[in-house]
């Protein structure tokens, strides 16, 4: 993982086959190359958080609906959520967009480029759509709360994924990868409760509830020798008490959870609580833990879906690339891979040399050549639209066959 390079940025097309699909795309997407960017520099500006993304949805809601897509705003009954159509009946291919932020270090995942891809793609495919008369639909749906509030889980429960036959996106990262695995992630908190005394004339009369909480952080850091190498357990404190000649009554807190599988998931998840467990027991405090919203599912990337966007990326020009690999992180999209087929493909901005989720990331997620890089992806994304449309009833039978399967060796 890591350190693949892209070659060059150019949508231009380098490669006579099947050449009018990426022409019609990729002109479409380079007509409005600057009304693209300017609109991801315009959420990239203004970064929201979960379920508050009021701006980015005006923005791409308005920009869809005025280039032709009938648009459902509060899609779901959901404020920041969006639903953008074009075309009529099957196959209908969905592409996502996410426009949330992180707290205090902004458009450091680089949302803002997922939904200018996201857009770049649906036009795309409209004017593919436009030119020939091909029968489909392409629909843009637009997703918040990535970011730990999942938004996309939401969405699967309202009955968001009717009537699509797939869904795929992209999303910017320092390496690149068209198939990668993402791990399954659990989030939960702790509370542990004690007695608060003076800490210098009665220490004795307390219960000390952030000693709990250090040990339990400690027990997890000596738990980390046998847990495997794709394993992942983080966590910050959320209360460690309010003054230092107080012995704190209560101290907690939040962890996140990962595991390849959901049943390697419960696992691990089992032995965070017992760590939990035997440092309340050690204090003599009290503790309650309990669940933070609903589990990200692993990403499943169907392989037909990814040979056609390796097939088209590589018609692009773009050969530097790793096809599979295991990622660490976790996405809300592992949901929508787990309901419908789907491809995940992460993409190199940054030249491969800044980590997501630091504030420098937040700088590569608005260069020139970051927004050049996303265009090619979204010219890939469109072309891959194209094909399963293009495929009809055949393809998609087999797309789903190779789902089903896949979805059957999960269990
Ligand atoms: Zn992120
Ligand atoms: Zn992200």
């Amino acid at each position: 993982m890591g350190g693949a390079r892209y070659k060059n940025c150019r949508t231009q097309i380098m490669a006579e086959k099947d050449g009018f699909v990426a022409k019609v795309v990729s002109g479409a997407i380079e007509k409005e190359k600057e009304s693209l960017k300017a609109l991801s520099h315009e959420i990239w500006s203004n970064p929201e958080l979960n379920y508050e993304e009021v701006i980015a949805h005006k923005v791409l809601t308005d920009y869809l609906e005025a280039k032709g897509f009938a648009v459902d705003r509060e899609f779901c009954n959901i404020k920041t959520a969006f639903r953008a159509r074009f075309g009529s009946g099957s196959p209908n291919v969905c592409v996502i967009c996410e426009y949330d932020a992180l707290p205090t270090i902004g458009h450091a995942c680089g949302h803002n480029l997922i939904s200018e891809a996201g857009v770049a793609a649906g036009l795309g495919v409209k004017a593919y759509l436009e030119t020939t008369g091909l029968t489909g639909t392409i629909t843009v749906l637009g997703t918040p709360a990535e970011e730990g509030g999942g938004g996309k889980i939401l969405l699967i429960e309202r009955g968001a994924l009717k009537g699509i036959d797939m869904s795929m996106m992209v999303h910017p990262a320092p390496f690149e990868i068209i198939m990668p695995n993402h791990l399954s992630c659990a989030q939960l908190t702790v509370e542990f409760t004690g007695k608060a005394a003076h800490a210098a004339a009665f220490p004795w009369e307390g219960v000390n509830a952030l000693d709990a909480a250090v040990l339990a952080y400690t027990n997890i850091s000596l738990l980390r020798q046998q847990m495997k190498p794709s394993w992942r357990v983080h966590a910050v404190f959320t209360n460690g008490g309010t003054k230092p000649n107080i012995i704190p009554e209560k101290a907690s807190l939040h962890y996140y959870v990962r595991a390849p599988t959901s049943s390697e998931l419960e696992t691990l998840r089992a032995k965070v609580v017992s760590c939990f467990e035997a440092a309340a027991t050690a204090t003599g405090c009290t503790m309650k833990t309990e669940p933070v919203g609903k589990i990200y599912k692993n990403v499943v990337c169907n392989p037909i879906l990814g040979k056609m966007y390796e097939r088209n990326y590589r018609q692009l020009g773009v050969t530097d690339y790793e096809y599979s690999g295991d990622l660490t992180a976790s996405t809300d999209f592992g949901n929508f891979s787990q309901e419908v087929p789907g491809l995940h493909p992460r993409y190199c901005v940054g030249g491969g040399k800044v980590a997501t989720h630091s504030p420098p990331f937040a700088g590569v997620a608005n260069t020139l050549e970051s927004h050049a890089k996303t265009l090619l992806v979204a010219t890939t994304l469109g072309m891959t639209c194209v094909d399963v449309l293009k495929g009809g009833e055949k393809l998609l039978s087999e797309i789903k066959e190779e789902f089903d399967k896949q979805m059957a060796a999960l269990k």
